[in-house]
């Protein structure tokens, strides 16, 4: 008997795909002309790259992104099933992705730089709070467009407060900590995915990353080169032209385009500028992160219920907003195949983020002798706090010992300073601002004489204020992503505002 049916084609596609994300050479993009690459792929790129390519899907635009490290992995770290607590901490600080900037200079002993698609933002704790209407409002953006561009920012994130809300450790300690007068105490906004998968939507990121961001912009198109490592800006006549951009076997090539934004993050973005020759008294200067102080201490098991679920409190506390506390259980990040610990006591960590100034002494440089293996200077980090930064420090160290004491009993917890860097927020190397002496890009982003030119990284942030920073740089990075595609659409910079409230 024969069938007389057609063979069904067979379901291989006519292409293959060496990585889970598809990626071009150097060698195609150096065929091409952008009309925008993104460099660095953390929080800022990937937040510039998905607003970019929202946008600008229906013109043609081409669009890049170049990225130094590897497609790492393919989510945050705490998405993936055998991440413990543990583990976690020995893949983030593996010598494989991560490096430290001790290598640079031994006053700043702390920062960490992943080298991976993805950036930090794949091993990043979600903490996302704006940062408050005391920093904002000497900012040169106004309060109203800050306000829009958070919103979208937040959606785009996924932050929510509910994340914590509803845990019985979390609501105990904060209805102590309203007792004990610190009524402004409130869950942390998490950015965390919180819908169930159902009715064949699959919601399996609950920890966000700038991967999201990628996976987004894969809704339109861009060109991705990995293990790509930009070392120069090129500029002629006051104009961004391109960039050199070298591979893992040193192979350089020059891309050319319209416009670039660096993102490779507040030490890398001026690392570049300054290899690059590119002028301005703000470049690299104005380094500012948070000081640190920590604390633990335990509280006995029976003072609450048997469902204890976890602790993430936010207390915004001092005048002038000279700090930020979060109380946070270290059991929190437990995966999901790992069976929680049972203790008799429950820990508790309190820490606290201080303000730390913005002062033209500390600062980065380039390294008049040492290179690195591509050819770049290395970096100096110059930085030390100032008896303003000092003070800070005692205030939330006096503040800790005072909740310890009214939210846990503990007369006497034990206190240390964190080292320099360890907060993993610094910002302020390209800060925006309106004078081009006292700040490296102006209110879009824009290095100040540089059309085209445009950071979206934590450099930016004019001060580090007190808010963990990620939230506002995503947000600044969508603003300059916006204004990026009026000045295309209108082929000029001039007259060019975005979002809401500009005046
Ligand atoms: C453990 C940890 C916890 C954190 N928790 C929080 C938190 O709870 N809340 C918060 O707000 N922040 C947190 N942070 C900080 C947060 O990760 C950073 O604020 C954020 O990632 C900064 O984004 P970025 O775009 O400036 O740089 P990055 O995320 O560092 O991205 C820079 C990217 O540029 C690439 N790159 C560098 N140089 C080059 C080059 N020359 N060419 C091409 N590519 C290059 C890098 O490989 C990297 O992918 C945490 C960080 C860590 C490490």
């Amino acid at each position: 008997m024969s069938l007389n049916l057609p063979s069904c084609p067979l379901g291989r596609p006519s292409q293959t795909m060496n990585h889970w994300i598809p990626t071009v050479t150097l060698e195609e993009m150096s065929r091409n002309e952008y009309d925008v690459i993104i460099v660095g792929s953390g929080a800022g790129g990937g937040a510039a790259l998905w607003r970019l390519c929202e946008k600008m899907a229906a013109e043609g635009k081409r669009i890049g992104m170049l990225e130094a490290g590897d497609p790492l992995i393919p989510t945050h770290a705490r998405n993936l099933p055998t991440m413990t607590s543990e583990r976690f901490q020995q893949f983030l600080y593996s010598e494989n992705h991560t490096s430290y900037t001790s290598k640079y200079s031994s006053n700043y002993p702390d920062a960490i730089e992943v080298n991976a698609l993805g950036g930090r933002m794949l091993f990043w704790t979600q903490i996302s709070p704006r940062m408050d209407v005391c920093d904002l409002k000497d900012w040169p953006v106004s309060l109203d467009e800050m306000n829009y561009y958070y919103g979208v920012a937040e959606t785009a994130m996924n932050v929510t407060k509910s994340f914590f809300k509803g845990s019985p450790l979390t609501e105990t300690v904060i209805q102590r900590l309203h007792n004990a007068g610190f009524s402004d105490s409130t869950y942390i906004p998490m950015a965390t995915d919180l819908k169930g998968t159902g009715n064949g939507e699959i919601h399996s990121n609950v920890f966000f990353s700038s991967l999201s961001f990628l996976a987004r912009a894969l809704n339109w198109s861009f060109d991705l080169a990995v293990k790509a490592k930009v070392v120069k800006v090129y500029t002629e006549n006051g104009r961004a032209q391109g960039l050199r951009v070298m591979d893992s076997e040193k192979n350089a090539y020059t891309l050319k385009a319209k416009n670039i934004v660096l993102a490779a993050s507040t030490f890398e973005t001026p690392r570049i500028l300054l290899n690059s020759g590119i002028k301005g008294d703000a470049i690299g200067h104005y380094l500012a992160n948070h000081s640190g102080v920590r604390a633990t201490t335990l509280m006995p098991r029976d003072q609450f219920p048997e469902t204890l679920g976890t602790l993430g409190v936010l207390i915004p506390h001092g005048e002038n907003c000279p700090y930020l506390l979060a109380m946070l259980d270290p059991n929190t990040w437990h995966a999901p195949e790992q069976e929680r610990p049972f203790n008799e006591d429950v820990t508790i960590n309190i820490g606290g983020y201080g303000k730390v100034e913005s002062r033209y002494e500390n600062r980065i440089s380039l390294d008049p002798t040492r290179v690195d293996e591509f050819g770049v200077p290395m970096l100096n980090i110059d930085f030390s706090y100032s008896d303003n930064d000092q003070l800070v420090i005692s205030e939330m160290t006096d503040t800790i010992r005072q909740i310890l004491k009214k939210v846990a009993g503990d007369d006497n917890p034990s206190v240390c300073i964190m080292p320099i860097g360890s907060d993993y927020h610094e910002t302020g190397t390209c800060r925006m601002g309106d004078d081009p002496s006292t700040s490296a890009t102006n209110r879009y982003g824009q290095i100040h004489g540089v059309e085209g030119l445009y950071v979206a990284d934590n450099s930016v942030l004019p001060t580090v204020g007190r808010a963990n920073p990620t939230l506002t740089t995503v947000a600044f990075a969508i603003r300059t992503a916006d204004y990026i595609v009026e000045s295309l659409k209108q082929g000029s910079k001039s007259n060019v505002g975005v979002g809401r409230g500009e005046s």
